[in-house]
């Protein structure tokens, strides 16, 4: 049975590794938020917002053309079709609703591509509360137009100028200024990451993907269950969305895909399950990449959301355990998958979706096998990438 225990482990990996300072806030916050989900008047409010706001249930499409082309009945599940263009918000408008019920006056967080900080404004502006986004200065350059798009919903972007001027500075900042306003201040953290309870309680905001799939599939194939799913894995919450109620169907193959970057091997790279080892990373015990003395090597991927050193518990517990598989996808194939998913169906995804996409070619299924593919974002923030390699795609 794949399931938390009470102390926040998925088998060895999960745990609260935090300062002693941080204590009381994820105290008080383990304690909320399992009481807070079971809460009638929570779920009502949540599915509200995910039907109304966010445009749930999306639409599980079946792809005609792809599913001819591989031989598989090939379904996309269009978490694109989400308000603000991914999965995200799904993670972020929970979030904001359980710091509405603890009495929390602010909300901060962090980002590294600038995905999730626009997640978190959008949902501060639509409950009219203050928002500060701790990004990495250099993030801030790279990421410009969602840096507008938070300075449009009315955030405050404050750069992380120390380190390496990215994710992993920001979250510091962020750290530490929930250390400093431990009572009136709620943290939202972005993905299946972080100490327990984050990567449980992101996992069940996310879980309305899979929930909506089983019934959608059941009206489609007359089955609840694929046979396989896939999703692409940075920190993992659209993995963690996609698998959660097929944990433990065990007919249902899990496939995680992480970014290989310009290939394993090669050192610029982020196949954190390959290329990781058993430690601690933003307050919980999982794989990541890292030097023999504990030092955070920096990943690589041409896409920003998987660039990310780490992967969350569960997924490290899932891989390890043998309960789902990896598969690496490298830069060059998820661009080419990107064109050719937008040429086949009509469907531009994110670039760090079309890695998903990507790991068609390296499966082995049987013919007609169902498969669902967690489209988990739009490409439109991708389009600058897309059209500066276009010549090279477009031979
Ligand atoms: C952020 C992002 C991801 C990666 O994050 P996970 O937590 O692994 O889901 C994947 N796809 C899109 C579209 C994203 O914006």
């Amino acid at each position: 049975m794949i399931a938390i225990d009470s102390r926040g482990y998925y088998g060895e990996f999960g745990g609260a590794y935090i300062p002693e300072m941080l204590h009381p806030n994820v105290e008080e916050l383990r304690r909320a938020y399992s009481e807070v989900w079971k809460d009638e008047a929570f779920q009502k409010e949540f599915r509200a917002l995910l039907k109304d706001y966010v445009g749930r249930p999306t639409p599980l499409y079946f792809a005609e053309r792809l599913s001819e082309k591989y031989g598989a009945q090939i379904y996309l599940k269009r978490e694109d079709l989400c308000h603000t263009g991914a999965h995200k918000v799904n993670n972020t408008i929970g979030q904001i609703l359980l710091a509405k019920r603890l009495h929390k006056k602010f909300i901060i967080a962090e980002t590294g591509a600038g995905q999730h900080g626009v997640a978190t404004a959008t949902v501060c502006a639509l409950m009219g509360m203050p928002c500060i986004v701790y990004m990495g200065e250099i993030d801030i350059e790279r990421q410009a137009p969602n840096v507008a798009r938070m300075r449009m919903l009315g955030a405050e972007v404050r750069p992380a100028t120390s380190g390496s001027k990215t994710l992993k500075d920001a979250t510091n900042e962020a750290i530490r200024h929930w250390i400093n306003h431990p009572t009136d201040t709620h943290y939202i953290i972005g993905s299946v990451v972080g100490p327990h309870p984050y990567p449980d309680m992101v996992a069940r905001f996310q879980s309305v993907i899979s929930e909506e799939m089983m019934w959608q599939l059941e009206e489609k194939t007359g089955r609840p269950d694929p046979d396989i799913t896939i999703a692409c894995v940075g920190g993992g919450s659209n993995a963690a969305g996609t698998f959660y109620h097929y944990l433990n169907r065990r007919h249902v193959r899990l496939i995680a895909v992480e970014a290989a970057g310009l290939g394993v091997d090669s050192g610029e790279s982020a196949a954190t399950s390959v290329l990781g080892t058993k430690g601690v990373i933003h307050g919980s015990r999982t794989l990541l990449m890292q030097t023999p003395d504990g030092q955070i090597v920096e990943p690589y991927s041409i896409s920003a959301g998987l660039d990310y050193p780490g992967i969350g518990p569960l997924h490290a517990h899932l891989i390890n355990s043998g309960r789902a598989e990896a598969i690496s996808v490298t830069d060059d194939e998820a661009m080419q998958w990107a064109y050719y998913l937008s040429r086949m169906e009509g469907i531009i995804p994110a670039l760090e979706t079309a890695h998903a996409f990507a790991a068609l070619d390296k499966l082995e299924y049987k013919k007609d096998d169902v498969i669902v593919i967690n489209l988990s974002g739009r490409g439109d923030k991708d389009l600058n990438t897309f059209i500066k390699h276009y010549d090279q795609y477009n031979k």
